[in-house]
């Protein structure tokens, strides 16, 4: 086994950040109150909770009350369109969202499609970024809330967000952002944005697995998705994870404290690993060339499964991500790729690294004398 990890898939999740385990710490030991408890060891939780939620409330430059701690990106998603969706259905049935959202908000859009909701799927351009005018056009009187992501986890392309938040607000329709993979890298005001929900995610930040964050901007009537207690304000009952919740605020307010210093490193990480690994044969970029995280380095090669590749990386120790998924024992190209014309037998190639704060040089130098003799091996394997 290769001594340590080059670990390249930040997109899939980020390791928790020392300083944050310090933060939760106390609320898994000796501050194990429940939030919901009069006396003091239970109001320490509370004040914990209310501390965390300001900080996140700073951050997006909304009210505290504006924000709800869920399980997970994929349940404020939930909690986002279901909530909205049958909280306003006696005003329409008609939801807006693109093919390449993630599966949390396609396949919430699909299952509302059982209840007698109506999805349009914007088409994307050949980079994945939706046309603002597309969103305009496809309003209708029926149209009750929409849904863009504000980067793609995939190809790492940057939605032109507050552009169709300024049309969505202009037509009064209440319009949801899925910023799981912008958060901790891109500006996270809603008031800019023009953003109504925002749904985060904390273990892609460097915070903790199992906490999510959803924005409401007040005045949205969101119809909860969990019945039992009244915690998050009837707007999620459960136990509030205090540990989590701590934590969450704390990565989030560090990741952005630490990006000025980060980001110009990763930055340049992932200009020689996309200037390297383009000159192998075959080889293509996707997404947006200028208009993506500043982690994101994605790619098709011909003649190659992504898995393949993956597979040959691990055995070195590397980690990377394909969008391909296997389902029933077949391997089924990513969604993502294929709605941005990208031929099928090509986008079965694909390879996504996702850097972070802790990677070095070394790791691009790695990958960069590695990754063009795995592809020429499987191609010749083929
Ligand atoms: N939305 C996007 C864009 C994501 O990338 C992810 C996770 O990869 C999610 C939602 C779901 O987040 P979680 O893993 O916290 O459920």
């Amino acid at each position: 086994m290769p001594e340590r990890t080059i670990y390249l898939d930040h997109a899939a999740t980020t390791a928790l950040d020392a300083r944050v385990l310090d933060a939760m710490l106390p609320y898994l030991t000796t501050e194990y109150g429940n939030a919901s408890s009069i006396y003091t060891l239970g109001r320490h939780a509370m004040q914990a909770i209310d501390s965390a939620r300001e900080q996140v409330a700073d951050i997006l430059g909304c009210r505290p009350t504006e924000v709800t701690f869920t399980g997970c990106g994929s349940e404020s998603d939930n909690l986002a369109i279901k909530g909205m969706a049958f909280a306003y259905q006696k005003k329409g049935n008609h939801l807006i969202t693109s093919p390449i959202e993630h599966h949390a908000v396609l396949h919430t859009s699909q299952y509302l499609e059982r209840f007698g909701f109506k999805t349009t799927y914007l088409p994307v351009d050949n980079y994945g970024r939706v046309d603002p005018d597309e969103v305009g056009r496809a309003i209708t009187d029926q149209t009750i809330l929409i849904s863009i992501m504000y980067a793609n986890n995939e190809v790492g392309t940057i939605e032109p967000v507050a552009e169709i938040g300024r049309i969505c607000r202009a037509r009064k329709i209440p319009f949801h952002v899925d910023a799981v993979q912008a958060g901790g890298s891109l500006p996270l005001n809603v008031v800019e944005l023009n953003a109504d929900l925002l749904s985060l995610s904390a273990h892609k930040f460097y915070g903790p697995k199992g906490v999510g964050i959803l924005y409401a901007r007040q005045g949205m009537r969101l119809l909860p998705q969990l019945q039992g207690g009244s915690q998050e304000r009837g707007k999620r009952a459960g136990t509030e994870n205090v540990a989590g919740i701590v934590g969450t605020a704390t990565a989030l307010r560090l990741a952005y404290e630490d990006l000025p210093k980060v980001m110009p490193r990763i930055i340049a990480l992932r200009d020689r690993l996309m200037a390297g690994l383009l000159t192998i044969p075959g080889s293509q970029l996707t997404g947006h060339p200028t208009e993506r995280l500043h982690n994101n380095a994605s790619f098709v090669f011909e003649g190659v499964e992504g898995e393949s590749i993956l597979l040959n990386l691990d055995l070195l120790g590397i980690a990377a991500s394909t969008g391909s998924a296997c389902t029933s024992g077949s391997v089924d190209p990513s969604h993502v790729l294929l709605a941005m014309h990208i031929p099928v037998e090509l986008a079965h190639g694909s390879l996504r690294l996702t850097l972070g704060k802790d990677n070095t040089d070394e790791d691009v130098d790695t990958i960069l004398s590695t990754l063009p003799g795995i592809i020429e091996k499987i191609r010749q394997l083929r």
